[in-house]
């Protein structure tokens, strides 16, 4: 196992794969990709617009009220993140959210029981991405879940609608409304990073081409796509799965060999 190495660099030899690290090179019959779907930051491109004497936070360096300078706080950012940062920052400052995409909420806990209990009770964990359920579900996009808009309102919350354009201190809103900042949350997402696959017919426009994590390279599989089989597939605590896959620790070493240099 090696700790702090990025794979760099991914191509297809004769006889499996070459990886490269920043100081190694290895060769490997068969490759897991389990690095996750959460890989960049996104900022929306509108953000280089904003003064340099803005401060400027993405969600993933985010980490108290106190962090920030003091003063009004604009989130951009209807998701999870955006609404539990607004409300955090909502206790001791003014506060305004952008949302570009509403998302239906949920609450956290239901009948006594998280929601998760009841999403796994109910199946859909198990819905799968191809279903006629799952791609309905893809189409609408996530929930909110556990912090909701009357619940930000009541902590004086202020909504606007999708942030089209920042110059300077100024961003103007969808509505045609604008404002001054002095400190942005961005909560908009995060990108899948893939651009080190240098393996023909495995990407396609920047996506994974793949059946339930097996691509159509021999050797080469994903685990923990977004909806790579079923909702869980990217989440915490539901089971990993490649489809056709067995792989036990003593197959992986045989089928491994690291190079280093002399
Ligand atoms: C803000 C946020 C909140 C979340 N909340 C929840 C939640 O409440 N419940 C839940 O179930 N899930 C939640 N998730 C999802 C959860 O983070 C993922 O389900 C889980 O982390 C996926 O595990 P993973 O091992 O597939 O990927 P990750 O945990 O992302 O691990 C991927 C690893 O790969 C490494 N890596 C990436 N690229 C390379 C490379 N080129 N070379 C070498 N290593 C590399 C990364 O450094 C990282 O260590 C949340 C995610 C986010 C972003």
């Amino acid at each position: 196992m090696e700790l702090n190495a990025r794979v760099s660099g991914l191509q297809r030899t004769d006889a499996g794969f070459r990886l490269s690290t920043a100081d190694r090179t290895y060769t490997a019959r068969q490759v897991i990709v389990a690095t996750g779907p959460f890989q960049i930051p996104f900022v929306p491109p509108l953000a280089a617009g904003l003064d340099g004497s803005v401060t400027q936070v993405h969600s993933s360096a985010y980490r108290s009220p106190e962090a920030l300078p003091e003063g009004p706080v604009l989130v951009v950012g209807g998701g999870n993140s955006g609404f539990q940062i607004a409300a955090e920052l909502a206790r001791t400052r003014p506060v305004e959210l952008s949302i570009g995409s509403a998302y239906p909420a949920l609450p956290q806990r239901l009948l006594g029981r998280d929601l998760f209990w009841w999403l796994t009770r109910l199946g859909l964990m198990r819905v799968t991405a191809e279903s006629r359920l799952g791609r309905r579900i893809q189409a609408r996009g996530e929930f909110v879940i556990g912090t909701d808009r009357r619940g930000l309102q009541r902590a004086g919350v202020r909504f606007r609608p999708r942030l089209v354009d920042a110059a300077g201190r100024t961003v103007r809103f969808a509505d045609g409304s604008s404002r001054e900042v002095d400190v942005v949350v961005w909560a908009t997402g995060y990108r899948s990073d893939h651009s080190w696959i240098d393996v023909p017919g495995v990407l396609r426009a920047g996506r994974v081409v793949h059946d339930r994590g097996v691509t159509e390279v021999p050797g080469l599989y994903f685990l923990g796509l977004s909806w790579q089989h079923t909702r869980g597939s990217a989440l915490l605590g539901w089971p990993l799965t490649i489809a056709a896959v067995a792989l036990t620790p003593a197959a992986v070493r045989r089928a491994t060999r690291v190079t280093r240099p002399a």
